[in-house]
């Protein structure tokens, strides 16, 4: 199984793909990635089976794109998000901001 990065077409093993993951963001239920290949930063969401890519639109997140990562599981925590598949998993935290 190999997930592809949307701008640069490269492909990534799933712990390569998930360890460039980072900042969860759980208003809006998205994590960042950034391809380790070529720097694009996407946001993503991490659904049950698939990734959903898409764009903020209203204070919301459509999502335009599904790349299916089949058996694919996610489980949402306070201040991060567990991703697993197979017997592998990975932890994405949510970056705390500073207060200004
Ligand atoms: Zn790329």
């Amino acid at each position: 199984m190999l997930i592809p990065c949307l701008a640069c077409e490269s492909r990534f093993g799933p712990d390569e793909y998930f360890s460039a993951c980072s900042d969860y963001n759980r208003g809006m239920d998205l994590v960042s990635w950034t391809c380790p290949r070529c720097g694009n930063r996407d946001d993503l969401r991490v659904l049950p089976g698939e990734l959903g890519f898409g764009y903020p639109y209203r204070g919301r997140f459509d999502v335009h794109a599904r790349v299916r990562v089949p058996g694919l599981r996610r489980q949402r925590g306070d201040l991060r998000l567990d991703i697993s598949l197979d017997r592998a998993s990975w932890r994405v935290s949510t970056r705390l901001r500073q207060p200004a």
